[in-house]
C-alpha cells in the first residue's frame, strides 16, 4: 500500500483551489479553428499595442548572465522621480501580484478584508498566506460602492489588512480620497491597488505620505504592456518599504523586467499616447455597444468596461463571442452571471468586437 503522497502537505493546501487556470491562447485558437494572430484578445485587460520597439531593444542588449540587483536601486529611483515620491518608498516585485504576497507575509494577519466583486489574488494570496478572507461585498450594480462600515465593522472585529483595488477589477470605478482617507483612520493596512492608474484621472498616492499604514500598489502591467515580464511595485511608508525590502526574495526583478521598466519611464511620454488612445477606445466601445440596446456599461476609469448583459444569457454572449474570434471574460460568480468584461483594445479591435457583437443581433 503506498503512503499518501501529500501528508506532508499543509492540510488547508490539499484542496486549495487553483488560481484560475486559463487556456494557453495557441489551444484556445486551436480549439476555435482560427490562427492565434487573429484572436482578439480582449479577456486579460492587457495592453494590445505591445511593448515599444526600444523596450525589446533594451532587453536583447541586457546582460541576464548577471544576476539582477536585489535593491533595484537605479528602478525605484526612476520610480521615485515618475511619481514625486522618495525611492525609500518603493518596494519593487515580480508583479504588483508579489507586493501582494510580500505583504501578506511581512504582516501575516489572521483576517483579511477584500470587497468582492474585486481582483481574484488578494483571497488567493491571503488563503496561502493562512488568513481568513471577510468578503464585505460592494452594493450591487451598476453602483458597486465599497461599504465603509461594513469594512470598518470588519477591523474591529480584528482584521488587520484591508485589499481594495482603485480603479477597481472588474467594475472600474475609483475610490474618494475621503473613503481611503476614513479606512486609513482604522487600525488596519489600507492597501490601495493602483493597477490602472495610468488609465484613470485620480490617484492616491500623495495621501502615502500622511498615513503611515497607507500602501499605493502599481505595475507595469497594463499601461507600459509589460504583463508577461512580471514588473510592479508598491509605495509605503520608509520604515515598512524597508522591512519589505528585506523579506521578499532578492532577485524577485529579473534583469530584463528591470530594463524594460527604466525603458518605459524613460519613454512614458510616448507609451501615455497609447494609453490615451485605449481611454478613447473605451468611450467608443461604450458608446458604439449602447446602440445595441442588450448591454449596459458601467462606467470605469481604467483599460477595460464591465457590462451587464440584458435579455439573453451572459455566459452564451461570451461563447458566441469566442467562437467568432473574440475573448472577453466571464466570472462564474453569482452577483456577476449577468456581466461581461471586455478590455479597451486599439481601435480594430474594438472594430472585430463590434462587427462580432452586431452579428449576434
Ligand atoms: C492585473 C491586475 C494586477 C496584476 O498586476 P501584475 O503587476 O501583473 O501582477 C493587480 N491588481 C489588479 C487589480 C489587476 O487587475
Amino acid at each position: 500500500m503506498p503512503s499518501d503522497p501529500l501528508r506532508f502537505v499543509r492540510p488547508d493546501f490539499v484542496d486549495l483551489e487553483e488560481y484560475e487556470p486559463v487556456k494557453p491562447l495557441e489551444v484556445l485558437a486551436r480549439e476555435i479553428g482560427v490562427p492565434v494572430g487573429q484572436l482578439v484578445k480582449l479577456d486579460a485587460n492587457e495592453n494590445l499595442y505591445g511593448p515599444r520597439p526600444e523596450i525589446r531593444d533594451a532587453v536583447a542588449a541586457a546582460d541576464f548572465h548577471i544576476y539582477p540587483d536585489p535593491s533595484s536601486s537605479d528602478l525605484r529611483a526612476a520610480i521615485g522621480r515618475y511619481l514625486n515620491v522618495d525611492a525609500a518608498q518603493i518596494v519593487a516585485g515580480a508583479g504588483a501580484d508579489d507586493l501582494i504576497d510580500i505583504l501578506i507575509r511581512l504582516t501575516g494577519p489572521e483576517r483579511i478584508v477584500i470587497a468582492p466583486p474585486t481582483f481574484g489574488m488578494y483571497s488567493f494570496l491571503g488563503k496561502i498566506g493562512g488568513a481568513k478572507i471577510l468578503s464585505v461585498p460592494r452594493t450591487p450594480g451598476p453602483e458597486f460602492e465599497i461599504d465603509l462600515d461594513g469594512i470598518r465593522a470588519a477591523v474591529d472585529a480584528g482584521a488587520r489588512m484591508i485589499f481594495l483595488a482603485s480603479p477597481n477589477n472588474p467594475t472600474g470605478n475609483v475610490l474618494t480620497d475621503f473613503q481611503v482617507e476614513a479606512l486609513a483612520d482604522a487600525e488596519a493596512i489600507v492597501v490601495v491597488d493602483e493597477a490602472y492608474a495610468e488609465f484613470a484621472e485620480t490617484s492616491v498616492v500623495p495621501l502615502a505620505a500622511k498615513h503611515s499604514n497607507l500602501v499605493v500598489l502599481r505595475t507595469f502591467s497594463k499601461w507600459a504592456a509589460l504583463a508577461g515580464l512580471r514588473i510592479g511595485y508598491g509605495i509605503a511608508h520608509p520604515e515598512l518599504a524597508a522591512r519589505m525590502m528585506a523579506i521578499k526574495q532578492p532577485y524577485n526583478v529579473n534583469v530584463a523586467a528591470d530594463v524594460a521598466a527604466r525603458k518605459a519611464l524613460e519613454l512614458r511620454a510616448e507609451i501615455l499616447e497609447d494609453v490615451r488612445c485605449l481611454v478613447a477606445e473605451r468611450e467608443r466601445l461604450i458608446a458604439e455597444t449602447r446602440k445595441l440596446g442588450w448591454l449596459e456599461p458601467v462606467p470605469s476609469q481604467a483599460n477595460f468596461v464591465l457590462f451587464r448583459v440584458v435579455g439573453r444569457d451572459a455566459k452564451t454572449v461570451v461563447t458566441d463571442l469566442r467562437n467568432r474570434g473574440v475573448l472577453v471574460r466571464y466570472y462564474a460568480r453569482a452577483e456577476l452571471s449577468d456581466y461581461i468584461r471586455i478590455s479597451a483594445g486599439r481601435p480594430e479591435d474594438i472594430d472585430r468586437l463590434m462587427q462580432a457583437l452586431r452579428e449576434l443581433d
